[in-house]
């Protein structure tokens, strides 16, 4: 391909920003608010009642619980399973902390089960040899809004009579077989925060199809209060992590977006997806022919050096933003990585469940993750929304970097 690379003075392909700013908004968003603050109900109120029946509706579920946000939804989902004190929960250990931040809040412990690197989900065989006497629930993260197996998963569960619960936080309008997810697992957590693909600012939703398990996230997320017993002195255990009508309403107006944004990002992945597969040492992660829809949140790659003349992909990720496409790295490491695991229990300055022999997660390396955080590449949902025509001079980007890998590697060699 003709040019220099832009890393060595070269016009670079994609010239001026690749994603629009984020959050959208029109005047609806604005008249919607502006309703709210006329009717002087500025705490919970019809807008998210309004909200959560249609979201739950739009993700195939049951019953909603709208709430101030993933992790707290999470931490309510894994309480609507009756997971607590002793329980351990198998979860990944590509995700954001979030996910094991609900977990330990219900006062469970968290154990991963290793990814498999080409789906970058949780693996089906893992989850299998994770299993203990203590074990009472997998919470898979469909990361990316790419469906975990869960034909597989939901099996390897009823085996051993675990719940499957969903972090469907990347989730919206993203579908497994054809259904919602979150809609799949006893109950499951979305995240609307501010770089989500719908976002309120901040927000979240817990979905499930029980009626039991819905009141008992209720209570955890609305001060103890039954979905259906109003007697205010009626009161059970749970925290205040409300939302509010202010929040709900912009999230209808992001609702009436979501499925045309969802179609551009699907489209541009089906390209960038052609191209890529076709650049020796560049693997787009493979989806399953289950996720019917996907709502790329984040598109994802693996860099594999060797196969890129030896590259590293610093040097070609350097390269890329040269050329205007802002790639990033995704999670430097694994999730398990974090102080909240590797912390010292005896001199810590807290510990967040009660359980005596807690695993030791500083010896703790599942292999795929490991390599996996040190190959991937990302383009987040907004570069996704590029329209066509934007999207393929990103796809032009990656071919002409590819193409220019040997002058690459002379020049890493000239500088080491
Ligand atoms: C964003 C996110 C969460 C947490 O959601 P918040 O609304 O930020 O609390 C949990 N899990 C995953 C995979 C996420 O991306």
């Amino acid at each position: 391909m003709a040019g220099k690379l832009a890393l060595m003075g070269g016009r670079p392909v994609v010239e001026g920003p690749v994603a629009e700013p984020w959050p959208q908004y029109d005047e609806a968003e604005a008249k919607a608010l502006m309703e709210v603050l006329e009717s002087r109900v500025w705490n919970h109120g019809p807008k998210c009642q309004e909200f959560e029946e249609a979201f739950a509706r739009f993700q195939d579920a049951k019953y909603g619980v709208v709430c101030s946000g993933g992790t707290s939804a999470l931490e309510a989902v894994c309480r609507g399973a009756q997971i607590g004190v002793g329980d351990e929960v198998i979860t990944s250990p590509y995700t954001f902390h979030g996910t094991c931040l609900g977990i330990l809040r219900a006062g469970a412990v968290v154990t991963f089960a290793d990814i498999d690197p080409e789906t970058n989900n949780i693996d089906p065989d893992e989850i299998k040899a994770a299993i203990t006497p203590r074990t009472k629930a997998v919470m898979v993260v469909h990361f990316g809004g790419l469906a975990c197996d869960m034909a597989r998963i939901q099996e390897i569960a009823d085996q051993h009579g675990l719940a499957v619960l969903e972090d469907a936080c990347h989730g919206w309008g993203a579908q497994y077989a054809g259904r919602g997810l979150g809609s799949w697992g006893l109950a499951s957590g979305i995240s609307f925060q501010q770089s989500k693909n719908m976002t309120g600012g901040e927000g979240g939703i817990a979905l499930t199809n029980d009626e039991t398990v819905a009141d008992i996230i209720h209570c955890a997320l609305y001060a103890g209060r039954s979905r259906y017993d109003r007697a205010p002195e009626h009161l059970r255990w749970g925290a205040n992590h409300r939302m509010n009508d202010l929040t709900a309403a912009v999230l209808l107006c992001q609702l009436e977006r979501v499925v045309a944004q969802t179609e551009i990002r699907e489209q541009n992945a089906a390209m960038l997806t052609r191209t890529l597969s076709q650049l020796e040492g560049i693997e787009p992660i493979r989806r399953l022919p289950e996720a019917t829809r996907v709502s790329w949140h984040i598109y994802g790659a693996r860099f594999v050096q060797e196969e890129f003349e030896g590259v590293s992909r610093d040097l070609f990720m350097k390269a890329l933003r040269a050329e205007g496409v802002p790639v990033g790295g995704g999670y430097s490491e694994p999730v398990y990585r974090n102080p909240v695991f590797q912390q010292d229990w005896e001199s810590g300055p807290y510990r967040p469940f009660a359980w005596e022999d807690a695993p030791d997660y500083q010896d703790l390396y599942l292999p795929g993750v490991e390599r996996y955080c040190k190959e991937r590449i990302s383009l987040s949902q907004t570069v996704m929304l590029a329209s066509e025509e934007r999207m393929r001079d990103v796809a032009r980007a990656f071919e002409k970097v590819r193409d220019h890998a040997r002058e690459l590697v002379a020049m890493s060699e000239l500088l080491s």
